[in-house]
């Protein structure tokens, strides 16, 4: 018999998010102002639990679980309304304030409970933990992940799909390049669902009894884990503020012949938007290669550089270089001249920390290499290039772990990319990834050599594999950061740590977020938004074999089969026209495609090559080699064309580094248009012919 426990969480509602959620003064974001709902993903991943019970023959029992506030118990009676035939609540003000990591271990014990408690008879008894593959608020793809490594499961991430054949089920997921259907080696295991849409519904009568419940409440004594709260957490947030504008024009146009004509301007104008490194220098420097002690410039919020900053002029007045020197005369004019800005506690850690050199962490800065079908994966070339950045600031060097079979021929390039030392692991083993035999392999290189920085790019891959390392080895992890710098919170003597920054509730605000009690300083990184170095042939570095066991064991699921993307596509080119799920078929999928793509090829005399979205690709409309974006190929055309794509992030992951992107879609509120220069509302089906046509006008 198997049981089905339901991850669910209450998050804000993103859609609700005005300018006035913020606090005027700090910026931050006033969270109790949102209302609250069920994450999407978590009420898919009901109805995905609820498929698997449909399909098996001996079904268990259906219980929601949810860590939160006594008022998360909404969620659980969403669910108790629907198909859950239990529902616990986890809830305890010492469990406020966690990050995944203080998330996921009390989950992972509550777990247990569930299953000493609840299940009569563990021998014939068997669970899968099902969860929405990430929340809306903070990065919960992590928990999932964590949770099957506190209790030593197989995970599938990203699933999308689920069937039950010869006794086992089979889920599709969804992988870079394609997708894949595995089967578990062995249960209990965690299922986390990228996307299930299918609405479960619920009557009048269901509702009332799912409110007049009695709810399991449970509190930490109950579970005894082992980190929770502020207290367990391996990260801090250090600021959350609202997101830049987007440097795209976003400007509406009305007319078909002007949409042509900005084509045209927008190609010849090539190079506006380009995005270039503009300067070789470390982007920060060592207080111990400063000019002078007092130079803070470095610290990791604004108001502490200028705090600093007014500190330091205070002190130059004074003609005060060594910060020993400052006598309570001087401070009490600082603190005079200051007003409210600081005060004398304040004074004091500022000018202690005016001493402070060292850096917090030692060692080199790492990337996790990915590939597939013997090619390195772009995002991971993206990374080195910020990981060169960040060593050549910390004056140290760049690794880079490389693990899978007969993956050394891709070492040298890793190398050319701007690596030092390529640390490579192979075993036949390894062929294709596996969840729990990559953990295995990537954590014990890094615990042997111990660098101070690891970065994986956040792919499907990379963002199973890193908070399975990072909970293995008792690390902090952000994902999906945007950018990772080193600054210094002098004032509490924390020099060179790596500040990580990732957009969070929805891409609504953006969270800055620093390591703590740590050894090591771990972050997945966005594909597309990391600057790639050029290839350098002549650069040399060092290939270093590490040995280790691996064995059948370590292998946590069968891979049943794969479709992956063949053939070839020319993703150089300078112009790419791609279409998405709202074309009405395949046939007008090409036909519209081919004939934008001709007429702009005939007008510009430029090479296009025809892309898609994801949603396209699975409706069979053009094959997988054409998909753009997160798990298809990132794409830097000078002018990318998209059609009747409604711009989910995960496609526009892949389109960020394009010079003018441009859009058609017949929805005014289409969310690609915020991200576009030029965008016209309206149907494919008449825009393009007229398009067609006013291109080839001379
Ligand atoms: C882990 C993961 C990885 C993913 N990787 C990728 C990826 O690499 N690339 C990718 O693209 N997606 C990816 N996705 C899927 C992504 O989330 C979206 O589901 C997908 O991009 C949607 O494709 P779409 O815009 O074509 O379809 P839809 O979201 O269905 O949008 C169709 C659009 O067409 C418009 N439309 C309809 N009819 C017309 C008409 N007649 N004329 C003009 N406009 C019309 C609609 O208004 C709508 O905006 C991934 C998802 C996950 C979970």
């Amino acid at each position: 018999m198997s049981h089905y426990i339901v991850l669910v969480k209450q998050v804000p509602d993103v859609t609700k998010i005005t300018d006035n959620a913020f606090d005027p003064e700090t910026g931050n974001l006033m969270r109790g102002t949102l209302p609250t709902v069920i994450n999407e993903l978590d009420a898919q991943a009901l109805a995905f639990a609820d498929r698997m019970r449909s399909l098996d023959p001996n079904p268990g029992q259906m219980i929601a679980l949810t860590m939160g506030p006594p008022m998360a118990e909404e969620v659980l009676r969403y669910c108790l309304a629907r198909v859950a035939d239990q529902a616990i609540l986890l809830t305890d003000r010492i469990l406020g304030g966690a990050d995944t990591w203080a998330t996921a271990n009390p989950l992972a014990f509550a777990i247990r409970k569930i299953a000493r408690d609840r299940m009569q008879n563990p021998e014939d008894e068997d669970y899968f933990i099902i969860a929405g593959m990430q929340s809306v608020d903070g990065d919960t793809a992590q928990v999932p992940a964590q949770i099957a490594e506190e209790l030593e499961m197989p995970i599938v991430a990203y699933a999308t799909d689920v069937a039950r054949e010869n006794n086992r089920f089979h889920f599709t997921r969804i992988i870079s390049g394609g997708s894949q259907v595995v089967a578990c080696k062995k249960l209990p295991a965690v299922v986390t669902v990228a996307k299930y849409e299918h609405t479960l519904f619920t009557t009048f009568a269901k509702m009332r009894r799912a409110n007049h419940a009695e709810l399991i409440t449970w509190n930490a004594d109950d579970i005894q884990a082992s980190a929770v709260g502020v207290k367990g957490s391996k990260t801090r947030v250090i600021r959350v503020f609202p997101p830049p504008k987007t440097s795209r024009k976003c400007r509406e146009i009305k007319d078909v012949q002007e949409f042509a004509q900005v084509i045209i301007d927008s190609y010849k104008n090539n190079g506006e938007n380009a995005i270039t490194k503009t300067s070789n220098q470390p982007e920060y420097i060592l207080p111990a290669k400063r000019n002078s002690l007092l130079d803070r410039r470095f610290e990791g919020t604004i108001k502490e550089n200028e705090a600093y900053k007014y500190l330091v002029e205070m002190l130059q007045k004074h003609d005060i270089q060594d910060p020993a020197k400052v006598t309570q005369p001087i401070k009490e004019d600082i603190l005079a001249k200051a007003g409210k800005k600081v005060t004398v506690h304040a004074l004091e850690a500022m000018l202690q920390g005016l001493h402070a050199v060292e850096p917090m962490y030692q060692g080199d800065v790492w990337v996790v290499a990915e590939h597939e079908q013997k090619q390195i994966n772009p995002a991971t070339y993206e990374l080195i290039g910020k990981a060169r950045d960040l060593a050549d600031s910390l004056e140290t060097q760049v690794g880079v772990v490389l693990v899978g079979k007969n993956v050394e021929p891709m070492a040298q390039s890793l190398i050319q990319s701007g690596a030092d030392n390529v640390y490579l692991f192979e075993h036949d083993l390894l062929e294709e990834f596996d969840p729990k035999a990559y953990r295995k392999a990537v954590a014990e290189v890094i615990k042997t050599y111990q660098p101070q920085i690891v970065l994986y790019a956040a792919t499907p891959q990379g963002r199973v594999l890193a908070p399975m390392v990072s909970y293995r080895l008792n690390c902090g992890l952000t994902a999906d950061c945007t950018s990772l710098q080193i600054h210094d919170n002098s004032r509490k003597g924390e020099i060179a740590f790596l500040l990580q920054t990732r957009p969070a509730l929805g891409g609504n605000v953006m969270a800055s977020i620093c390591t703590k009690d740590s050894r090591i300083q771990m972050a997945t990184a966005r594909p597309g938004v990391m600057k790639r170095l050029d290839m350098d042939e002549k650069r040399t570095g060092k290939i270093i074999p590490v040995s280790l066991q691996l064995s059948e064991s370590d292998i946590c699921l069968d891979i049943i089969r794969q479709e992956l993307g063949g053939g070839e596509v020319n993703f150089d080119a300078d112009v790419i026209v791609s279409g998405g799920r709202g074309i009405s078929g395949r046939e007008d999928f090409q036909i519209l495609t081919r004939n934008l793509s001709e007429a702009i090829r005939k007008r510009l005399d430029a090479d296009v090559e025809i892309g898609a979205s994801r949603a396209a690709v699975e409706q069979g409309y053009i094959e997988r080699i054409h998909q753009v974006g997160q798990t298809g190929t990132a794409v830097k055309p000078r002018l990318y064309l998209a059609m009747a794509i409604s711009g989910a992030i995960q496609h526009m992951i892949g389109v960020a580094n394009s010079e003018t992107i441009l859009a058609i879609n017949s929805d005014p509120h289409a969310p690609i248009f915020r991200n576009a220069d030029y965008y016209i509302v309206g149907n494919i089906e008449n825009i393009i012919p007229q398009l067609v046509q006013t291109l080839g006008e001379n």
